[in-house]
């Protein structure tokens, strides 16, 4: 018996922790700390600790399969190859979509945007950032020039103030938690608003409970009581930003006066002036946010709030401050980083810049590529399936499992059923898997070399543990052989990951000085230029990344959701995850440690809301909303706040994305996940 272990990179968050898989003759069995680990330590969270279960489920994909007379038969991978190669030639390339994976990793999103821009020629390529954090990179960029989180986790240590706004840390990030509490065992405070007291609440000094869909209202109170009380950072201000005159303009108005704030959000006005105290005259603070700030039709105005909240008190460009986005999926900082998107290619180089397209075409060694134009983002995909249907014929999606993860269900069924050709490649049978003509078996993250970059901008190393089951190949394999077939053998004629790799660093600046020899055991934080560049932790230390240098202060004026509570839908419903289950739970519902915790979905209701309708706790009920009902078992607490509901989005059985609002930020086109009205009826 032969027992080896294999350091890599966890699966699930952003926190992009490492561990050791353990592999008994051939075959992942277990996993093991890893106590060099450089994120964490050798500490795990449930989800990283029983990250081996799913591997060698017996429900993996193994072999490709053909659609016929409506049901799946077993092919070749020849047969498949054919198949999707001649339907893909059929079609002009305005027809043709492609979703990328932030589960795979940073060389599979590299050729999966280069697929589609080179083979396909289409524009069209996107990923689930689109569904968490684009109005991140959209947000933070316009007034950074980067839109990445500006700090590390390690740094969160070093604050003296902590502000979690919208950001379950404890139970969806718990790595990044242990900085938190160090912070705090080292004399911070710690300020937690969030519509739910949730674990990260319970740790809180100061706990918030806000009605969702009123952060900007909040923010902007936060900065008038900092201005009237003189605590801004004048001289961060003068020396490293711009436009604060304007922004003074708008946070200065009565209805941002924290009486005001208070009607708006439902928090006391002490809470309120306790925050602004805190944030502001802590020696160093350090704003932390997840998808409660980014899943609105306000999103990206959410960020910029955030952002000018953390310039207004000069809390950038040194340890233990920062605006600190927390990503979702292991890789969704690195499916951004190399391109994945409509609107820029690796390392956010403008599709629209023609200089940069001339470069990229030199690069890859083509005449011509998709036109310089921004393409669909996967919500505008969508859309127009199933609203235009005939516009986009074909799709090819690649870990995305948008039958569950996107909003308005019965809205994205109807979508995808309009497709001519739907190709899925996959390491389970997921709800969209089940609707495509192709599908196509994944070698899952333990069978692979690669790398991801998670939510600290660090890139770390993935290592091959065990063979992929059956014939199941790399996502990396099945790209390359499919530009191949179209014609393109030249540019997908790649041996490894390592060799993709190389490529990737040689076309994107921030990535120019990471290669894998550089990336054991530590990893490197981009901005890496240069091949003895150290990697860059803390951004914006001099200056920002604009061309002027300076940070842009933005006037928002707070709007409420795209949807808001009426006598028919008197609630509002918001949705999230639990520590136990991951997203659309093809992974974590086929890990038996995991699913065991929690096997089902649930509502939140708040106890005197409950008590009005009637309703007891473990009772089944009907949620509905505008765009469909669920039967779901209540949950009957106070420690959620009154006229808000929640669901996690995991449950097929329970889809809460049946229920939610398909309404987009304008910017981002990010969906408003986090605020739509609700009715909850007894059955
Ligand atoms: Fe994995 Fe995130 Fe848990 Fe770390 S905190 S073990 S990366 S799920």
């Amino acid at each position: 018996m032969e027992i080896k272990y294999v350091s890599t990179t966890c699966p699930y968050c952003g926190t992009g922790c490492g561990f050791n898989l353990v592999v008994r003759d051939g075959k992942v069995f277990d996993v093991a700390h890893w106590q060099r680990a450089p994120v964490n330590g050798g500490k795990l969270c449930p989800k990283g600790r029983y990250a081996h279960e799913f591997i060698n489920s017996p429900d993996r994909l193994t072999k490709p399969l053909i659609k016929k007379d409506g049901k799946f038969v077993e092919a070749t991978w020849d047969e498949a190859y054919d198949l999707i190669a001649e339907k893909f030639r059929s079609y002009k390339p305005d027809e043709i979509a492609c979703l990328s994976s932030a589960r795979t990793s940073n060389e599979e999103n590299y050729l999966m945007q280069k697929f589609a821009r080179v083979a396909l020629k289409t524009p069209h390529v996107d990923h689930c950032a689109r569904l968490c954090h684009a109005s991140t990179v959209a947000g933070l960029a316009a007034v950074f020039g980067s839109g990445a989180m500006t700090n590390s986790i390690k740094d969160i240590a070093d604050s003296k103030c902590v502000f979690v706004l919208g950001s379950n840390t404890f139970e969806q990030h718990p790595l990044i938690a242990r900085s938190i509490i160090r912070a705090r065992e080292s004399g911070a405070k710690v300020i937690v608003a969030d519509p739910r007291n949730t674990p990260t609440a319970k740790q809180a000094d100061l706990y918030m409970p806000f009605v969702s869909g009123t952060d900007v209202a909040i923010l902007n109170g936060l900065m008038q009581e900092i201005i009237k009380n003189g605590w801004e950072d004048r001289e961060f201000i003068a020396q490293r930003t711009k436009d604060f005159e304007k922004l003074k303009e708008v946070v200065m108005k009565d209805i941002y006066s924290l009486e005001n704030v208070s009607k708006t959000s439902g928090i006391p006005v002490e809470s309120l002036r306790t925050a602004a105290e805190w944030i502001a005259q802590a020696d160093v603070a350090a704003l932390i946010y997840s998808m409660g700030i980014t899943q609105h039709t306000v999103g990206v105005d959410n960020v910029k709030s955030t952002a000018n909240l953390m310039m207004l008190t000069g809390n950038l460009g040194k340890p233990g401050s920062g605006v600190n986005p927390l990503r979702g999926q292991n890789n969704v900082q690195g499916a951004c980083d190399m391109g994945a998107l409509p609107n820029v290619y690796s390392g956010y180089q403008k599709v629209t810049d023609e200089a940069t397209r001339k470069k990229m075409m030199e690069m890859w060694g083509v005449d011509d590529i998709a036109e310089g134009r921004i393409g669909y983002t996967v919500t505008e995909m969508v859309n127009l399936l199933a609203d235009k249907p005939g516009e986009l014929k074909a799709m090819y999606v690649m870990g995305e499992n948008p039958m569950l993860s996107d909003p308005d269900l019965h809205h994205v069924e109807e979508g995808l059923r309009n497709l001519e050709f739907l190709v899925v490649q996959d390491i389970f049978m997921t709800e969209t898997a089940e609707l495509a003509d192709v599908v196509l078996p994944a070698a899952c993250y333990a069978e692979k070399d690669g790398t991801q970059t998670n939510t600290e901008r660090r890139v770390q190393r993935w290592k091959k543990a065990q063979d992929p089951p059956g014939e199941a190949k790399s996502d990396w394999q099945i790209i390359c052989e499919l530009g191949s077939r179209l014609g393109y053998e030249k540019q997908f004629a790649f041996e490894s990951p390592e060799a993709v790799f190389e490529e990737v660093a040689a076309v994107t600046p921030s990535y120019h000085g990471i290669s894998y020899a550089r990336l054991d055991p530590d990893g490197l934080h981009w901005p890496c230029p240069t091949e003895e560049h150290p990697g860059t932790p803390i951004l914006h230390r001099e200056k920002f990344a604009m061309p002027d240098g300076l940070g842009v202060f933005s006037p928002i004026e707070w709007k409420p959701p795209a949807e808001v509570p009426d006598a028919e839908y008197p609630y509002v419903l918001t949705t999230g995850r639990t520590l136990w289950q991951w997203h659309t739970g093809t992974m974590t519902r086929r890990s038996w440690s995991l699913e065991k915790e929690a096997p089902i979905g649930w509502i939140e209701i708040n106890s005197e809301d409950a008590k009005e309708l009637g309703i007891k706790d473990d009772e089944v009920v009907r949620a509905s909303t505008r765009r469909g009902s669920v039967e779901i078992p209540a949950r009957v607490t106070p420690e959620i706040i009154r006229g808000v509901m929640f669901i996690p989005f995991h449950y097929k059985e329970h889809p809460a994305n049946r229920l939610t609002h398909n309404a987009l930020d304008p910017i981002a086109k990010i969906p408003e996940f986090k605020a739509c009205a609700v009715k909850v009826e007894k059955i």
